[in-house]
């Protein structure tokens, strides 16, 4: 090794060696508590105060031999809860060796503001219950891909609960569509052309589209089957004496 690159390794040591010292001396916790803030909460359905209860973290040298020193991160986490209904919150945070956040916070659980409930549907057959539902769940989780074709399948699903066949979805869609309004079935197609799309060019449709799919489905699920339960029922409490 040459006398620079000596020098050169010496100065890194010097400044690794500095850094762990920065890093050994840094802030420790507990330290007084971050204010309250606004987080959603996911049992309250809607942003609402929250509370710290805990606050920890350490400091953390990274790329020690990548970069003169390394990066000196602080990997801290906190607990909020909700000051409606108590439940809690973890947040990850990093801060960078002036203090300042590196990024925004991860929440664990993740944040439910952009879910679709799933709707209780009584009537349903269970087959047909179980691809909605997993459709929905793939939506919450950002699987849109799978959340396209599943639509494509629940279409499929109802065709072939009410006996109705042909030699593709087009063909099932149009019998379909005979006993339901225009747009109805209008709606029906653009739905499988968005499942197709999906389905067979893996192609990834938008948030907004997915999310107007999905009340167009429940709406038709719950006109075919939760409509028809609740008229019977209707029938039936009106007949009793
Ligand atoms: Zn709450």
């Amino acid at each position: 090794m040459s006398d620079t690159e000596d020098s050169i390794e010496a100065l890194h040591q010097h400044v690794v060696a500095s850094r762990r010292r920065a890093r050994d001396a840094g802030p420790k916790s507990p330290r007084k508590l971050p204010p309250d803030r606004h987080i959603f909460c996911n049992s309250c359905r809607r942003d609402t105060t929250h509370r710290c209860k805990a606050d920890y973290f350490s400091p953390h040298l990274i790329g020690e031999d990548q970069y003169l020193g390394g990066i000196l991160l602080v990997v801290g986490h906190r607990l909020w809860l909700c000051a409606g209904c108590h439940t809690g919150t973890m947040e990850r945070y990093l801060l960078d060796d002036e203090g300042m956040p590196n990024g925004p916070g991860k929440l664990f659980p993740p944040s439910e503001r952009e879910h679709i409930a799933c709707a209780d549907f009584t009537a349903l057959p269970a087959a047909i219950r179980r691809v909605f539902e997993e459709t929905v769940a793939a939506f919450n989780h950002g699987q849109w891909i799978l959340c396209a074709t599943g639509v494509r399948m629940l279409i499929e699903g109802v065709c072939a609960d009410r006996g109705i066949t042909g030699r593709n979805l087009q063909a099932k869609i149009d019998a379909l569509s005979k006993a339901l309004p225009e747009q109805v079935g209008a709606g029906l197609h653009r739905l499988r052309y968005l499942g197709n799309k999906s389905a067979h060019e893996c192609r990834v449709p938008t948030s907004e589209d997915l999310r107007l799919g999905l009340g167009f489905c429940h709406d038709l699920l719950t006109a075919l089957y939760e409509l028809s339960e609740k008229s019977r029922r209707l029938t039936t409490h009106r007949n009793q004496p």
